[in-house]
């Protein structure tokens, strides 16, 4: 039983840090688990698709799934306890009445708005995960930025004191996210799936001197032409991802987006004023 053996570990001064995943793992999630065993002695490594997340099912019954080769992965990097659960021990009560969580205008803008639930069903998973885990660290990629902002209220809701780590996007040489999504690319929509690094350096490079509406206006227009169909391409205030169109330079901006290109839906975000 996990928690049992991780109550030993714990009982010897052991600490904890964790990092949930959804499998078909890639590098950027191998370089959380580097990060896991930077902050704390035992690494843990969840392996979940949860059904309670995904709005769209055949986007649930598509997602890639390589348990043998992630396990490979996870030993190489030295992870030191997978967590494996079925859906049917996670939700052992069933998916029907599960619990709501107040998330406030969060679950309203960007993937609220687009993956109606979305964040309900992460709320879920990750409560149940943080209660089975109980890390002193929670190992998260700001890739999903939203997400981290959304489980950050979700640990004071449920008052779990655990330590929120946010790590860097790995990247491909030509800057495309790293994500289990882009191994349903076909070659013609690898190709230019780039762009939307390239939309996201260049708000960057232009976001100190240009409106922001017009940036954002370019950036959708540039990746509509190339194939893209936007749902958003957004330049807010990265604390809490409203609008602020105040050319203060103090003021801490993030670009977001997301963007199908044929079926898959893809989505990435750049700090712009680091
Ligand atoms: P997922 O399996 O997609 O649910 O992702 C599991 C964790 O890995 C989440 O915290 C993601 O934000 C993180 N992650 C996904 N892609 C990357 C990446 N390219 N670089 C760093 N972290 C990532």
């Amino acid at each position: 039983m996990l928690s049992a053996y991780l109550d030993k570990l714990r009982s010897k001064g052991l600490t904890t840090s964790f990092v949930p995943t959804m499998g078909a793992l890639h590098r950027g999630h191998i370089s959380l688990i580097t990060q896991a065993k930077q902050i704390a002695p035992i690494s843990v490594c969840s392996i979940f698709v949860n059904p309670t997340q995904f709005n769209d099912a055949s986007d649930y019954n598509k997602y890639p799934s390589r348990v043998a080769a992630d396990i490979k992965l996870l030993s190489d990097a030295g992870n030191d306890v997978l967590f494996l659960p079925s859906v049917a021990s996670v939700y052992q009560e069933g998916m029907s009445d599960l619990e709501s969580y107040d998330l406030g205008y969060l679950e309203t803008i960007f993937e609220g708005k687009y993956r109606p639930g979305h964040f309900q069903g992460v709320c879920q998973v990750m409560s149940r995960l943080l209660k089975a885990v109980r890390p002193d660290f929670l190992v998260m990629g700001l890739k999903d930025y939203q997400q981290c902002l959304v489980v950050k209220q979700l640990m004071s809701i449920i008052r779990m004191d655990t330590k929120f780590v946010g790590c860097a996007t790995l990247r491909e040489p030509d800057g495309l996210a790293m994500s289990s999504r882009n191994l349903r690319l076909d070659d013609q929509q690898r190709a230019v799936a780039p762009a939307i690094f390239h939309a996201l350096f260049t708000a960057k490079q232009k976001v100190l001197t240009e409106s922001h509406a017009v940036i954002e206006k370019q950036a959708m227009d540039e990746l509509n032409e190339n194939g893209f169909r936007v749902e958003y391409f957004s330049i807010v205030n990265s604390n809490n991802l409203l609008p602020d169109a105040s050319l203060d330079k103090s003021t801490p901006l993030v670009a977001l987006t997301a963007a199908y290109l044929g079926e898959v839906r893809l989505i990435d975000n750049m700090f712009l004023t680091d």
